[in-house]
């Protein structure tokens, strides 16, 4: 039986005609690659506009009914230079007058910022000569806004089936009232994880600007390593504590399906770049850690109590004040007589005196308090479950870096590490745990 590759190019990779033709080379020589995830347009240079924001400030424009010719002029010279550059008989002028009467009728912003992928779709099938898929018609969400899988995979296998070679659309596809709404920013690449599924696809390639997921984000660490081989369980962990390569819902579809992901770099097609899958096996680990992700933006709620762990209940009405408050928790670090709640500071902005004064109520605290600007940085690896000593390790590179760790938290799994520093403090904790694991290993 023939293979099926599934490919999402992202938006760096269509920015203009030059990064198109390298698509259809890649796409091209393989003629499994048969089903095509297309981003919307990138960034060509660093201070350039993607395509989707440009959308968003258009649509918001639009939406007060002010005047968005001139934005809306801009994105369509995007996609006009795309055409004339590469010399495709087509043209998006219909295309281009249906979403400004959608501005106008205001379709909605999900709409909006979901047209730049659907144009780029279009082009992108023409120039492959391949058949264009809306996902509007293939990709589900339920009435609550959530993505629905079964009835995604039953409908697209089915016309997957039927079809050769397409390009689909990244990003989003429809409500039950046929509105459409998109993923959350980046995601394209849970697109083509819902198409890698639903195609029963051999693997499910993600073309990007970088050879594969490197142990560490280039703007933080300067060329960082990159890593051979990652499993799906620490990839989870560094896409939500930020690593950007991957949107962090893109390993669900296939994970189940054990599709494996290969991320690869469109403007350097030889290099292996990074293999995703469900388990490593034996495959030797270089380091004791795989990778290092880190975000700012948390809070602390630091309480302390005398003898608050003989209390019966203790935690959970204080948790029950957050539930109340709709706040999500990220880690509980605790003591005997202290507990201490990370949240993400945007959750509990504008609430943090009510839940301040609920706690009070509830628990009586001998003492309260909010600290902000906290960064997590999580190390994560597999190969850290056999080794004694990286906590130990970590603390020991911070402390050399003069950084004060105000958290730790070891996950159950023993696959990642999250400690919380001070925001100011992220970028050199980042580096001082690099060059503990990476750049002076043994
Ligand atoms: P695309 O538009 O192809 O989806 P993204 O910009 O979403 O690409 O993701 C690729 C970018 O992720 C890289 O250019 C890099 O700047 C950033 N990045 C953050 N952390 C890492 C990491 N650990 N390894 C590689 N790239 C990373
Ligand atoms: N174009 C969308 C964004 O910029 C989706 C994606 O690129 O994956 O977020
Ligand atoms: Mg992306």
């Amino acid at each position: 039986m023939k293979q099926i590759k599934v490919v999402k190019f992202g938006g760096s990779s269509l920015a203009d005609a030059n990064q198109f033709k390298k698509v259809a080379g890649i796409v091209k020589a393989d003629p499994d690659r048969r089903f095509v995830v297309a981003s919307a347009p990138g960034k060509r240079f660093s201070e350039d506009t993607k395509i989707t924001d440009m959308l968003y400030s258009c649509y918001e424009v639009a939406a007060k009914g002010g005047d968005f010719e001139g934005q809306f002029a801009a994105i369509e010279s995007r996609y006009n230079s795309i055409i004339k550059d590469l010399g495709l008989n087509v043209s998006l002028d219909k295309e281009f007058v249906q979403i400004k009467n959608g501005f106008i009728g205001r379709a909605g912003r999900d709409y909006a910022a979901s047209r730049g992928e659907y144009l780029n779709g279009k082009l992108l099938a023409a120039y492959l000569g391949f058949e264009f898929i809306d996902p509007a018609g293939y990709i589900f969400f339920n009435e609550s806004g959530v993505f629905d899988l079964e009835k995604t995979t039953a409908v697209l296998s089915e016309k997957l089936a039927k079809t050769e070679y397409a390009v689909i659309p990244g990003f989003y596809g429809s409500m039950p009232n046929d509105t459409i709404k998109t993923f959350s920013r980046g995601g394209s690449d849970v697109t083509g994880s819902i198409v890698a599924r639903a195609a029963n696809a051999s693997i499910y390639e993600n073309w990007t600007d970088v050879s594969g997921f490197l142990i560490c984000d280039p703007r933080i660490v300067e060329n960082p390593e990159g890593i051979t081989t990652i499993t799906y369980r620490e990839l989870r962990e560094l896409s939500y504590m930020g690593a950007g390569v991957l949107h962090e819902d893109a390993i669900f579809p296939v994970r189940t399906a054990g599709i494996p992901i290969n991320i690869k770099n469109t403007n350097a097609p030889e290099d292996a770049g990074t293999m995703i899958v469900a388990d490593a096996g034996d495959t030797p680990c270089k380091y004791t850690i795989t990778g290092i992700a880190g975000k700012k933006g948390f809070s602390a709620i630091n309480i302390e109590k005398d003898m608050m762990n003989s209390e019966m209940g203790f935690v959970r009405k204080v948790l029950e004040v957050l539930e109340d408050n709709k706040v999500n928790l990220e880690h509980i670090p605790s003591g005997i007589d202290t507990m201490s709640i990370i949240v993400n500071s945007a959750s509990i902005q504008g609430k943090e005196e009510k839940i301040i004064k609920m706690i009070q109520e509830e628990v009586a605290p001998d003492h309260i308090d909010i600290e902000h600007n906290i960064a997590l940085i999580a190390v994560v690896g597999r190969g850290m479950r056999k080794l004694r000593g990286t906590s130990g390790r970590i603390f020991s590179a911070l402390a050399h870096a003069h950084v004060n760790v105000k958290m730790i938290d070891q996950g159950s799994s023993e696959l990642n590490v999250i400690v919380g520093v001070a925001e100011e403090d992220f970028v050199t904790a980042t580096k001082a745990v690099y060059d503990m694991f990476v750049l002076t290993a043994e």
